[in-house]
């Protein structure tokens, strides 16, 4: 592969339970580094596995990569797949490279203790492959299916980890690995390695528990006449307590996540960088993340994630939040806002909705104010009386201010507290420098008076 063609990359999740922060460093890494270089980003779903794999899980997970900003250019499924696997098992059978055993469960698992009571590795045997005629022929009398292993070529297999580095593996040390079932289903490997073919994958990032993977696939890209694309293998992500991150104890999903209100964006940054040389930072796109992905900066150690950070982190993000993005999502919940708006609220916000809220404050009677201490009452009507007239601007605030600091001879908390107070309805909240513009002067005028306001 030229390094100046487009990659073409994929996640693939099973749809066997929610995708977890985890699995979206996986999706995004390979999202991102396709969007970074024009590439194709392609959702497979591994569903060969029917008693697992659920069809709201898949809908789930494109959900999912919407919700983070990565929908796929092209989505795949095992399940409509089998044909191909079954054509390359059939080649890898005729190329001696696939043959069948008889072995139990039981039967493999005694010759296993066997060899280690013996010191020996667990290895497989291949006591399958001396089997007579006869035996295949009683094996098939009694009705026992084979199952199918692909015989490894027993040499060393060597690949540049995107992420580890060179890497080499004697497949000697391995058993050959089981590719069909004795049902006829097939198993992980086979189908990955057919799809990365036939859908032109060049480059392939995940996790390092695939790493035991490679050198296998590897051989039977090669024994079915293909190149292997890139591999990196990321390290994985684990709670605080140093415990992984489980799909099917729903830890961490993304979609709990959504529901808590953080940031979409907040959590790809988190996603991405945690466990890198980079410190977790919030961004304001994800080309601004795609451009801080590099593969050679990701730690070898497992990556810490505290769902603590994330509050805070989403906050950030939304400090950053362009007005076109916000603009886009004001409009979904009905709200017309300017860029005005946006930029005098967004950096005191600690979830998007809370932009509601101060669009409500700033264009709509309040709900339910307080009403004025008693000692504010005149102190009110003054900073009324002394409203300057329209039009107003950012720097309508300084000089309002200023003029009712002179005749009230207020300062401090005496003199904003109840200004804030009578103005929002409320102790803290963005500048109101930002603000006062936007509620314009009789919504202002009628709040310090206490009086009924313009709709
Ligand atoms: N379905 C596999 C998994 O979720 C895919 C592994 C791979 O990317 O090759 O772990």
């Amino acid at each position: 592969m030229s390094d100046a063609s487009p990659p073409v990359l994929r996640f693939a999740p099973s749809p066997t339970g929610l995708l977890h922060v985890g699995n979206a460093r996986t999706a995004l890494l390979n999202a991102l580094i396709a969007r970074r270089r024009g590439g194709t980003f392609i959702l497979r779903l591994d569903d060969t596995d029917a008693a697992r794999s659920r069809a709201e899980f898949a809908d789930a997970i494109a959900a999912d990569l919407a919700w983070l900003g990565i929908p796929p250019d092209l989505r795949v499924r095992q399940s409509d797949r089998l044909a191909l696997y079954a054509d390359a098992a059939g080649r890898l059978t005729a190329a001696g490279r696939l043959y069948a055993c008889y072995e139990s469960e039981e039967e493999l698992d005694l010759k296993r203790k066997l060899q280690r009571a013996r010191g020996l590795p667990p290895v497989y045997d291949r006591a399958a492959l001396r089997l007579t005629e006869a035996e295949r022929a009683r094996y098939a009398a009694e009705g026992r299916a084979p199952h199918w292993r692909f015989l490894l070529s027993q040499r060393e297999v060597a690949w540049n980890d995107g992420v580890r580095g060179p890497q080499q593996v004697d497949t000697a040390s391995l058993s050959d690995p089981v590719l069909v079932r004795a049902d006829g289903s097939f198993l992980y490997t086979l189908p990955s390695v057919v799809d990365d073919m036939a859908l032109g994958v060049t480059q392939v990032v995940r996790g390092e528990d695939h790493v035991t993977n490679t050198a296998v696939q590897i051989e039977i890209i090669e024994a079915l006449g293909g190149t292997p694309p890139l591999f990196a293998h990321h390290n994985l992500l684990t709670l605080p307590s140093g415990e992984g991150l489980s799909k099917r104890l729903g830890h961490l999903s993304l979609s709990a996540l959504r529901a808590e209100g953080i940031e979409a964006l907040a959590v790809a940054a988190a996603a991405v960088l945690v466990g890198t040389a980079r410190p977790v930072q919030p961004v304001a796109s994800l080309d601004d993340l795609a451009a801080l992905v590099d593969l050679s900066d990701i730690s070898r150690a497992p990556a810490r994630f505290d769902p603590q950070d994330l509050a805070s982190l989403s906050a950030r993000t939304l400090h950053l939040m362009p007005f076109a993005v916000a603009r886009r999502r004001l409009l979904a919940q009905g709200i017309d806002a300017g860029e005005a708006f946006w930029l005098a609220v967004r950096g005191n916000l600690l979830r998007f909705e809370d932009a509601a809220h101060w669009w409500r404050v700033c264009c709509a009677p309040l709900a339910a104010t307080a009403a004025a201490a008693p000692e504010d009452v005149a102190f009110l009507a003054a900073a009324a009386a002394a409203l300057p007239a329209e039009p107003w601007d950012g720097s309508t605030y300084g000089s309002w201010i200023a003029a009712i600091k002179a005749t009230s001879g207020r300062s401090g908390k005496a003199l904003f507290h109840p200004l804030r107070r009578a103005l929002t309805g409320e102790d803290r909240g963005p500048e109101l420098a930002g603000l006062l513009p936007l509620m314009g002067r009789a919504r202002v005028d009628a709040r310090l008076r206490g009086m009924q306001e313009p709709l």
